[in-house]
């Protein structure tokens, strides 16, 4: 047993907790938004930073950490199981690697974690992380959790409306900046275009927020018009390259530690990326809450919060569309209440475990968007993401053969050739097909394509 963790049980008997019993973790106290660094594990680096630059602003000391390497996941299995989810086995082992590594101050850091609030066992991971905490012998620091459920209430982040503005805006403006990096990067006449502008934006974000500004419809409206204009000006050169969607399981779709850094490799490859956007999954929780009521009941009032909070990101997602769309040089992303529908036929509303039939209607858009190669990024284990990614494959490709879809399993024990050799097959094909030396497969006219609905439907 360390000395902290003597200190801070001696210090929980104290306050008359029973012997033996295991003491109770620390809170993260209102105080402690002033003394204490918060640290968050990096996910999806674009949005990631503007989210921090906007707790910052509400008073949050925060700081991601972008610490990697084959040490953080060791860091996790020795304190987690290895059968645990791997996005838990990773977050936990890069902060007990960053607490480890003599930067910060232990008796003022706490760390923030997302509760996911469903059935999955994401809700579960901030357990782990305590756990994990005490056998490391950090038990003073505080664990934030980051909810929408009413979970963790006496150490939850709190949420005004200023904050959650900024944080939707955030949203938003980083899937706006990812899509059109994504699409303009592989074509620009300078290397390094498409990330100067990202850089740019996320500065200027940074400083309307500090402001009080960016976030009102005037504003973003403004914003998404100039990010827009400034891509449609990069100077490109089009030349064939093979489309790759990414898809998954949320954490190991977006993170470059989580996926082995799966987008720089496919940029290294010659492809252009489309990842779907961040504010979907936002969106696919609002819908899950409103498929809860019409499912199982529920108080009409809360079914009212969710219409209004589906309207109010619809209306933010039209207009970044309609921004991007001003270019005829731009791709503009579907609107979410198209690509709600597109799990019919496939799978139905009720499978919210996970990504759930997010991650089939993901699949489905971007196959119809001209995007049929896709890795389905998955950790390994994941059963419900197994389900709507993998599981869905050959459906999918039984309506669109176009699918190129290589499923890919995320642990510590896979190794990177590995998962690189299946990727450079699903290249290999693609590009056979994009030079035409595949015979050209068979395409199904749209009308024929739309499979029988499922009688399930959200009143969107
Ligand atoms: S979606 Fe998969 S990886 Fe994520 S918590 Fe659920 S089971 Fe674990």
């Amino acid at each position: 047993m360390s000395d902290a963790y003597k200190a801070f049980a001696q210090g929980a008997e104290a306050q008359g907790h029973a012997h033996g019993a295991p003491p109770p973790y620390p809170r993260f106290t209102p105080e402690m938004k002033k003394t204490h660094t918060i640290l968050f594990p990096q996910m999806a680096p674009i949005h990631f930073d503007m989210i921090s630059a906007a707790m910052r602003q509400e008073g949050y000391q925060t700081q991601i950490l972008e610490n990697g390497g084959p040490e953080v996941a060791q860091e996790g299995l020795k304190y987690v199981h290895n059968d645990t989810c791997y996005p838990a086995l990773l977050v936990i082992g890069q902060f007990i690697d960053a607490l480890k590594s003599g930067k910060y101050d232990l008796d003022h850091t706490a760390l923030l974690i997302t509760q996911t609030g469903g059935g999955c066992r994401a809700s579960n991971y901030i357990h782990l992380l305590r756990k994990a905490l005490r056998k490391a012998g950090f038990p003073q620091v505080p664990v934030l959790s980051l909810n929408f459920s009413g979970l963790e209430k006496d150490s939850s982040l709190k949420f005004t409306i200023p904050l959650i503005r900024k944080a939707v805006a955030a949203v938003f403006y980083g899937d706006e900046l990812m899509c059109l990096a994504n699409q303009v990067r592989p074509y620009e006449d300078e290397t390094g275009s498409a990330d100067a502008l990202i850089q740019k934006w996320q500065a200027e974000i940074g400083r309307q927020f500090a402001a009080g500004k960016g976030v009102s419809r005037g504003n973003m409206r403004r914003n998404f018009a100039a990010i827009a204009a400034d891509y449609a000006a990069v100077p490109k050169t089009m030349v064939p390259r093979v489309k790759v969607g990414i898809v998954g399981e949320i954490y190991v779709k977006y993170s470059p530690l989580g996926n082995s850094g799966l987008e720089e490799f496919l940029a290294a490859e010659g492809c252009e990326v489309n990842m779907p956007g961040l504010a979907g999954f936002v969106q696919y929780c609002i819908v899950n809450g409103t498929v809860d009521r019409q499912l199982y009941g529920g108080s009409r009032v809360v079914g009212r919060v969710y219409r209004a909070v589906m309207d109010y990101t619809t209306g933010i997602e039209k207009m970044m569309i309609e921004a991007i769309e001003r270019h005829e040089n731009l791709r503009a992303p579907g609107l979410f209440e198209h690509t709600v529908h597109l799990h019919e036929g496939f799978v139905g509303l009720g499978a919210k475990m996970g990504e759930g039939w997010l991650l089939t209607s993901e699949m489905v858009e971007l196959v119809q968007s001209g995007f049929p190669n896709i890795v389905c990024a998955q950790p390994f284990g994941c059963l419900p993401n197994h389900v709507v990614g993998k599981g869905m494959i050959a459906k999918i490709r039984a309506v669109y053969p176009e699918a190129n879809i290589t499923p890919i399993d995320y642990d510590p024990s896979a190794t990177r050739v590995n998962q690189e050799n299946r990727i450079k097959l699903m290249i290999a094909v693609a590009k056979e097909r994009l030079e035409g030396e595949a015979a050209p497969l068979p395409v199904k006219k749209a009308e024929e394509k739309a499979p029988a609905a499922v009688a399930q439907k959200v009143a969107m």
